[in-house]
């Protein structure tokens, strides 16, 4: 993971290489922020940042000041998250195939798998899903905090910091909690200790007092051009390819949809809300579209809009809506996309 894979945290990244860069890292640092604003994404950049062998340095002006360079020995195993000195700790329960007294070690190729798809917007409950066990909530235990304490004692494999990353470290249980603060009175040489967490209210204080705070900027739902870019690209696809019900490349987008996580799927649903909003107002009364929802495509941008009438725009809403319900309610993501699909078609050649 790389500063610039992150969206929206340009100055805390100049900020966290800046102080990498002066040599003045403190052991044990917690992250706070929502993870869909990219607190984990950013930890673990931080990391790779810390053993990158060849740090780039950008001319003044840009973006980021700093990033690692993604390309030697040690950002390879990190940006495949394999790193033989990267610890990843989150919540875990039991599942279907780990039945009892579950830890992070059980899951951890689930979870690098999780984060590589998700990247930045990947949520807890994205994750719960992704463990196929929605209506569960995780913890982290003191067998997590028994392996914390025994890779923390081992030597570093490769010469370089051992890191630790706690994922939604409001999730320790008291017992998990009291371990880990034991780790964080006696600091080991080369440890780095990343807590990451979404309120530091459900932290206990002797942990809060131990380690220097590092706020993650909620984006909210505020959309980069990036992201609305994107989002834009996909809506048009979609809107193309419902005219034709091609079930085939229809299904490829399902699919591709389904990938960008749940946060996600809720902001394109969001964003698709909007979009038929501001083509309505084009269609009904002459509103042309504003320069933010534009489609970025000249022949989509002047046909499309009037697709959307007074006949459609309100079933329209309905059904997205009920999809974003849906996926709030941990539904099938690809099933849920699916029915859309057939209904906004439907609703598209009835105009
Ligand atoms: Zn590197």
């Amino acid at each position: 993971m790389q500063f610039k894979d992150i969206e929206g945290q340009e100055v805390l990244a100049n900020r966290l290489t800046e102080i990498i860069d002066s040599g003045r890292i403190s052991h044990a640092q917690m992250f706070l922020g929502p993870t869909a604003s990219g607190s984990l994404a950013m930890a673990i950049a931080y990391a790779q940042y810390l053993g990158c062998e060849n740090r780039q340095h950008y001319p003044e002006g840009s973006l980021l000041r700093a990033d690692s360079c993604g390309e030697c020995p040690h950002c390879k195993k990190y940006s495949q998250l394999v790193h033989t000195d990267l610890h990843l700790v989150f919540p875990t329960t039991t599942t279907a195939t780990v039945t009892s007294k579950p830890c992070a070690d059980d899951f951890q190729e689930e979870f690098r798998e999780f984060l590589m798809e998700n990247r930045q917007l990947g949520t807890e409950d994205d994750w719960y899903m992704r463990l196929g066990v929605e209506n569960k909530q995780g913890m982290i235990r003191e067998k997590d905090a028994d392996n914390i304490i025994r890779t923390l004692g081992l030597k570093s494999y490769e010469g370089g910091y051992k890191v630790l990353i706690v994922w939604m470290a409001e999730r320790m249980n008291i017992a998990a909690a009291n371990t880990l603060l034991k780790t964080l009175e006696e600091p080991a040489e080369k440890t780095l200790i990343l807590l990451v967490s979404e309120s530091r209210d459900r932290i206990l204080s002797t942990i809060m007092s131990r380690v220097q705070q590092v706020v993650v900027k909620d984006l909210g739902v505020a959309m980069n051009e990036e992201r609305q870019q994107k989002f834009a690209q996909m809506f048009i696809s979609w809107m193309r390819l419902l005219f034709k019900l091609n079930m085939q490349p229809l299904s490829a987008w399902v699919d591709q949809t389904a990938n960008i996580g749940r946060e996600g799927q809720k902001m394109f649903l969001q964003y698709v809300l909007e979009a038929l909003r501001a083509c309505f107002l084009q269609t009904a009364a002459g509103i042309r579209l504003q320069k933010e929802l534009e489609f970025g495509d000249q022949k989509f941008d002047a046909a499309f809009p009037a697709m959307i009438t007074v006949r459609n725009i309100e079933q329209m809403n309905e059904a997205v809506n009920n999809a974003i319900y849906a996926i709030e309610r941990n539904a099938n993501a690809k099933i849920t996309f699916m029915q859309l699909s057939f209904k906004m078609s439907r609703f598209i050649k009835n105009r």
